[in-house]
């Protein structure tokens, strides 16, 4: 759909985009402006004069609509980690009573290690202490009671592909009065998301995956308009202040969304991010999601027919499928590293997933089949099967 919006590198196959996005042409060209234009010659005063300071809100409003969300309810920063600790905290002071955070098995490892990290830091051995349930993906509805504060889920699952029922699960936990919070970083710029509409509280994610905005880019936060002034952002800098440069003594939150900022944003990373955004200026995200819906069924038929030895591990309808498409073998290491030397680019999970990002902005059909090809080349002939390929390295 917008191939040449993407340096991509020749007979390369990138199926990684769920991981990684490729990088805007554009992105060289903002981020050298932004170094050698305004970093060079503005220096401190490019805060002001570049419109640093105000980057964060800029970005998040021309993020928004892909989310689904107004103007003024996004900002950027920091990382997606971070962001998920800001967004558990604010969660949970909005439900003093309540003591459960409950996510599931699906989710992604930090997203559950902020969760006890921070549990641990508010444990002072005498009170009631929070208590992080993690429970199957497919009965967190059963698990939602008075007990929980918070329901805290990535929508897509990074391993399998498979996607929640925002709108269903956020309903059912507002029955019981829990507060939801999503975690958007394989569905941001991969599929349409309904925030607005769907009424969850919090969401978060990042923009180095389907949004292409580069490796480090920083991560984005929504909070639901009604709550925003009242909303505690738990890690509470001096960006976020109502009035930073006042230098008060004392914290007092910025109104809104704007309160989510911490410290000072990643500029260069900024500009990079800015560029990936314009693919976006002409393209939309629905026709993204249905051309997406046809790479991966495309894909999922032609490894079935052509690969026996390989098993589907995402969900076969479509409808409960991310941007993604996952295979279990148990030699899958080695598979991906000799698809890599064939210049398909794939990547591994533990203990034995290959991983597929489909990603219609670069990919189309005849590259899904280019590599379904190499693919059944490496099973059929066992080329995945040498001592090189099953070195593995510090990133899988
Ligand atoms: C990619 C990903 C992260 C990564 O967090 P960082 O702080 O950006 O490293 C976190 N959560 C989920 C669900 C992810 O998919």
């Amino acid at each position: 759909m917008k191939k040449d919006a993407f340096y991509l590198p020749q007979g390369m196959i990138y199926l990684d985009g769920n991981s990684l996005g490729p990088m805007p042409v554009n992105a060289a060209s903002r981020v050298q402006h932004t170094v050698n234009d305004e970093w060079k010659n503005l220096l401190i005063t490019g805060w002001n004069k570049a419109g640093w300071y105000h980057q964060p809100r800029v970005l998040g409003d021309r993020l928004a609509p892909l989310i689904g969300a107004t103007e003024g309810t996004v900002v950027i920063g920091d990382t997606l980690s971070i962001k998920v600790y800001q967004a558990l905290a604010a969660s949970l002071q909005m439900r003093p009573k309540r003591h459960v955070i409950l996510s599931d098995t699906g989710n992604f490892p930090t997203d559950l290690y902020m969760a006890e990290g921070l549990i641990k830091s508010f444990d002072r051995g005498d009170s009631p202490t929070l208590e992080l349930k993690v429970v199957e993906p497919e009965s967190i509805a059963d698990h939602l009671d008075e007990s929980v504060a918070v329901m805290m889920l990535t929508h897509v699952d990074y391993r399998t592909g498979r996607m929640h029922d925002m709108a269903e699960l956020t309903r059912k936990a507002h029955d019981k009065g829990v507060v939801a919070l999503w975690d958007l970083a394989h569905s941001a710029g991969a599929l349409p998301v309904h925030l607005t509409e769907c009424k969850a509280e919090f969401a978060v994610g990042c923009t180095y995956k389907y949004l292409n905005a580069g490796p480090g880019s920083p991560a984005f936060i929504y909070v639901r308009p009604d709550i925003a002034d009242s909303a505690e952002p738990a890690l509470s800098g001096w960006m976020g202040h109502s009035n930073p440069f006042a230098f008060d003594r004392h914290y007092q939150a910025a109104p809104a969304i704007e309160r989510m900022r911490i410290g000072t944003p990643p500029v260069l990373q900024m500009a990079a991010l800015d560029a990936a955004l314009d693919v976006w200026d002409d393209v939309s995200i629905v026709d993204v999601r249905s051309k997406s819906i046809e790479l991966t069924e495309l894909f999922i038929d032609e490894v079935e027919r052509r690969c026996p030895e390989l098993t589907l591990h995402s969900p076969r309808d479509a409808a409960q499928r991310g941007s993604q498409v996952s295979f279990t073998f148990d030699e899958g290491y080695a598979v991906i590293q000799a698809l890599i030397a064939e210049g398909v680019i794939g990547d591994f999970r533990a203990p034995d997933v290959l991983r597929f990002g489909f990603t219609p902005l670069y990919i189309d059909n005849d590259d899904v089949l280019k590599a379904a090809t190499i693919l059944e080349k490496i099973m059929a002939n066992r080329s995945w099967d040498q001592p090189a390929y099953k070195q593995r390295s510090a990133v899988t």
